[in-house]
């Protein structure tokens, strides 16, 4: 049944979910729905679908929560950035998620296109996400559930946590429900992001990220870009395994499931995999969970 996530966190203490990317080509798209269909045998409360950089995938990642929602009966969290979209270009959007039946958002402001030193938005563009929230709150007060992004570690462009934790409230004061935030390795920094939340008076639930290593090298990019620390516990874990794509895959199985009993033991509301689209490995941690 199609809900809204707040209503889910009502009936359920702890939610699983999933998180997909919209595929560039028609066959990554039949690829994911088998995907979909595959863990959606593990039912997950939710997942989610993310934008494309600039809103590059607009109309894709709309059709995929649209398709996902009917196949599945699933509700979905579609991932929206104001960044490069005009005032009006956003309102419709909101308009056409109100008119698919889409009630869940995960408000994002988005990365300013690379190799931009000091980016400023267009006179009809919006700067923060807590505009964009603004915007979907006047749309329609009720219609929607609106997530947002949490970074454990501060955001990479923030001068540092404190500011971070400030802008965090923001976005809740201003209509934000709940956070998803982004992949961290060392629990004990979540914990320490929960305390400085909690002190700043946010009291929402907060979902950790989980990304379950499978690559070192990808894993080393990735986190160059969003800001994420590599512990030196990952670092020897993997470096020795970098060529081993087996190994690095089991590797990364077992960290994630140690990380997720460890956070859910410590009372994490809930888990959200990134799965970039694969059954495995998101299924096998699942299975050795126990979810
Ligand atoms: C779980 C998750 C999912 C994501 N999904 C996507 C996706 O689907 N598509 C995509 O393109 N990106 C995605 N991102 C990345 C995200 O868009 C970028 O990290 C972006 O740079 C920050 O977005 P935000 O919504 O946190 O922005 P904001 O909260 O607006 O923050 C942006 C920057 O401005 C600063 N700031 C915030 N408020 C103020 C203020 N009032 N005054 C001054 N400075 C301020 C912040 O410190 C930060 O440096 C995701 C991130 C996470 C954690």
């Amino acid at each position: 049944m199609i809900k809204k996530i707040t209503d889910i966190f009502k009936e359920k203490e702890k939610t699983f979910s999933f998180e997909y990317f919209p595929p560039k080509t028609q066959k990554g798209v039949d690829n994911l729905y088998e995907t979909a269909a595959e863990l959606n045998r593990l039912s997950p409360d939710f997942v989610s679908v993310t934008y494309g950089a600039g809103g590059s995938s607009r109309g894709a990642t709309m059709d995929i929560c649209t398709e996902i929602q009917k196949r599945f009966d699933l509700s979905v969290l579609h991932h929206f950035t104001c960044v490069g979209h005009s005032l009006e270009e956003l309102k419709e959007i909101i308009h056409q998620m109100n008119e698919n039946n889409i009630q869940n958002i995960l408000a994002l402001r988005g990365d300013p296109p690379k190799g931009v030193d000091s980016w400023e938005p267009a006179p009809d563009e919006l700067q923060y996400c807590y505009q964009l929230i603004d915007l979907i709150k006047d749309s329609d007060k009720d219609f929607f559930s609106i997530g947002v992004a949490g970074f454990p570690e501060g955001h990479i462009n923030c001068p540092d946590k404190e500011t971070d934790t400030r802008y965090l409230k923001m976005k809740i004061d201003h209509g934000g429900e709940f956070v998803v935030t982004q992949l961290f390795f060392d629990n004990a920094v979540y914990a320490e992001y929960l305390e400085r939340l909690n002190n700043a008076g946010v009291n929402v639930r907060v979902l950790p990220g989980i990304l379950p290593i499978t690559s070192y090298e990808g894993l080393i990019k990735f986190c160059n870009i969003c800001g994420t620390n590599i512990t030196p516990e990952v670092h020897d874990i993997f470096r020795p395994i970098r060529d081993d794509e087996e190994a690095t895959r089991e590797a990364g199985i077992e960290f994630a499931v140690r990380q997720c009993r460890d956070l859910l033991e410590r009372g994490a509301p809930g888990l959200h995999f990134f799965t970039l689209n694969k059954v495995e490995p998101a299924r096998e941690i699942w299975k050795r969970l126990g979810l």
